[in-house]
């Protein structure tokens, strides 16, 4: 009898422990215990309160767009909210929670838009509360395949960990202020961000534009004249400056690709005009190109050396020669003793590296149909080569730089001066970007495995 007594005391003691270990473990869980948005500038901010630092995963889907946070199994703790509501800042719609596996939670944003995200960080944690803030901008459908791309690429590293500051910067980063009513068109503040000395060009409507983009796409390519105004670039045997010669070049370009009648071309300087490379790249990105292409025709210390290359962006270059080429080209900005550090757009690293990984790739990929579509062309075929251009560091643009022949060369001098061989070279340019804008839209993924 006492033993069946303590035999249940045992089991008593067991299952009072049991107990507590699972109401330990419920209450350690995480939660989410807020959601809100907020217009910032050109962007849309999404506050995600948790109740403590958490690891996360980005993706983004299309049809329609989404952008997808995947958190550890987390609680849903949202006051008076269901698991699913609006949100009010222009390029979102609203939300969704569930987990897709018990392991896994998962907030579904629905977005307006081909919208990426291009901030992420953590404010510091204030009386418990830990807030995810996600920066998403609408940078057209191109910069959008680049991000849900990369992001998929991504997607076998699991969940990655954004540090949490303990103090907040001086500076402090704006929380989200009510959405302005009667309620803005959505991309109404999207070129909010003005760079001095460069026309803001109105925005695109998106929305009409992907409507338009399914049934006959309209690209836009950016056509970036090399250097200009007060930085000549190189001077040819016979006094010719690069910066005409790259001019002319990109308005024949501009006149061929638009012939298509399925491009609109951006030019960054119709003129004589000096740019900074940084702002190059802005102009592309405000106008939502597709491709960015920038012409030169420059120098070499050996008068025999002639051709034409197609440069793409890397660290290490692939040759010497095209290591000092970067090199030069990059101090086009020290004229106005400019930062180069600075040409990076702001994105936060860890995204600003999955993009800018997956942008790699497609400008390979265009390069590579530039360099065959120039197989006919009379002059030296230098092939696909790479350096670190900051003119091509636009993290969400396939970007090439063509290098049309040396100006330091009679023959390519010659070649470069007539109008009929610069026809030619931008007549096969023309085919190649078509080729690859046709290639480079396969469907993007609209559900994710764990879905
Ligand atoms: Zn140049």
């Amino acid at each position: 009898m006492r033993r069946g007594m303590a035999l249940a005391r045992i089991i008593g003691a067991f299952f009072l422990l049991l107990a507590c270990a699972v109401r330990l473990a419920v209450a350690e869980a995480p939660q989410i215990n807020g959601v809100r948005s907020g217009q910032l500038d050109d962007a849309s901010r999404l506050v995600i309160e948790t109740s403590q630092h958490l690891p996360i995963s980005l993706f983004l889907l299309a049809e329609p767009y989404r952008l997808v946070v995947d958190f550890p199994a987390s609680r849903w703790r949202v006051d008076a909210k269901a698991e699913a509501g609006k949100l009010s800042a222009p390029l979102f719609k609203g939300y969704r929670f569930g987990a897709p596996q018990p392991e896994t939670s998962r907030l579904v944003i629905d977005l307006d838009t081909a919208a990426v995200p291009e901030q992420i960080f953590w404010l510091p944690p204030q009386d418990g509360r830990h807030r995810l803030v996600i920066d998403v901008v609408a940078r057209g459908e191109t910069a959008f395949r680049i991000a849900a791309q990369g992001l998929l690429a991504n997607q076998k590293q699991g969940f990655f960990t954004i540090p949490e500051p303990t103090k907040r910067k001086a500076g402090a980063v704006p929380l989200p202020r009510p959405r302005p009513t009667p309620a803005a068109p959505a991309l109404a503040s999207n070129n909010a961000k003005a760079i001095k000395g460069v026309p803001i060009p109105p925005p695109r409507p998106l929305a009409a534009n992907n409507a338009t983009s399914r049934a006959s796409p309209r690209w836009v390519v950016f056509v970036d004249p090399g250097h200009g105004g007060k930085d000549p670039g190189a001077i040819s045997v016979n006094g010719h400056h690069e910066k005409d010669i790259t001019l002319k070049a990109a308005h024949e370009l501009a006149k061929q690709l638009e012939a298509t009648g399925r491009i609109k071309v951006v030019l960054s300087r119709r003129g004589d005009k000096y740019l900074r490379l940084r702002q190059r790249i802005a102009l592309a990105r405000m106008n939502r190109a597709d491709v960015f292409i920038s012409l030169h025709a420059d120098a070499a210390p050996s008068s025999k050396a002639r051709g034409v290359s197609v440069f793409t962006l890397s660290d290490k270059a692939s040759d010497k020669e095209a290591e000092l080429l970067a090199r030069r080209e990059n101090k086009v900005d020290l004229i106005d003793g400019a930062d180069l550090g600075s040409v990076d757009p702001e994105i936060t690293p860890v995204l600003l590296g999955i993009f800018q990984r997956e942008t790699k790739n497609q400008s390979s990929m265009l390069a590579g149909r530039m360099l065959m579509a120039f197989d006919d062309l009379p002059t030296r075929k230098r092939g696909h080569r790479f350096a670190g251009f900051a003119v091509l560091k636009s993290p969400d643009i396939p970007s090439v730089l063509v290098e049309m022949g040396f100006l330091t060369n009679k023959q390519d001098e010659r070649y470069l001066l007539d109008a009929n061989y610069r026809r030619q070279i931008m007549q096969r340019v023309t085919r190649a970007v078509v080729a690859f804008l046709e290639a480079s839209r396969p469907p993007l993924p609209n559900v994710l495995a764990t879905n």
